[in-house]
């Protein structure tokens, strides 16, 4: 399969967002890595980022809570480019109103080959890989096979009262 490059920059863009019951699990890990998520810019879900911001003291980008939106506007900025990196502490023991945002977040985040950590070792583990600072080639699979795949059309119609 043919990939397209996408250079991350050591700066990266970084969307956190966690369900209700996780959030203080997320909140916790945040303050524990402050100084190592400072320089990167943040994005979140609204009610996760009032309560990262209260803790961290620096600017977040606060999108939609998620139930209202703010899920898929991440994965909206996914596709954009806007947004490179994904922690999301999702709760596999509530069901959510907005459970098909949550799996179109995360399926998003696999057709853009974006790392995504779903729980707090995954998170450990990503912030302290030495890749966090440095710029990163992500590949994405090429899509234009997808894209210009042939579609069966249906044959247009005759003309009405045209004799065939
Ligand atoms: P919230 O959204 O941060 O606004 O609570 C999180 C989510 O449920 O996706």
């Amino acid at each position: 399969m043919a990939y397209k490059k996408i250079v991350m920059e050591p700066d990266k863009k970084i969307a956190l967002v966690a369900h209700d019951h996780k959030k203080r699990d997320l909140v916790e890990w945040a303050k524990f890595n402050r100084d190592l998520l400072a320089h990167h810019k943040v994005y979140a879900t609204g009610t996760t980022g009032l309560l990262l911001e209260k803790e961290l003291k620096f600017p977040i980008t606060k999108l939609q809570s998620g139930p209202l939106g703010g899920d898929q506007q991440i994965g909206a900025k996914i596709v954009e480019g806007e947004i490179d990196f994904l922690i999301f502490f999702w709760d596999p023991l509530e069901p959510q109103p907005h459970d098909p945002d949550v799996k179109a977040l995360l399926r998003m985040a696999v057709v853009w080959n974006i790392p995504i950590a779903c729980d707090r070792a995954s998170a450990d583990f990503i912030i302290s890989s030495p890749l966090m600072d440095k710029p990163y080639t992500r590949l994405v699979p090429d899509y234009d096979t997808y894209r210009n795949r042939p579609i069966p059309v249906a044959e247009t119609a005759p003309a009405a009262g045209k004799k065939t």
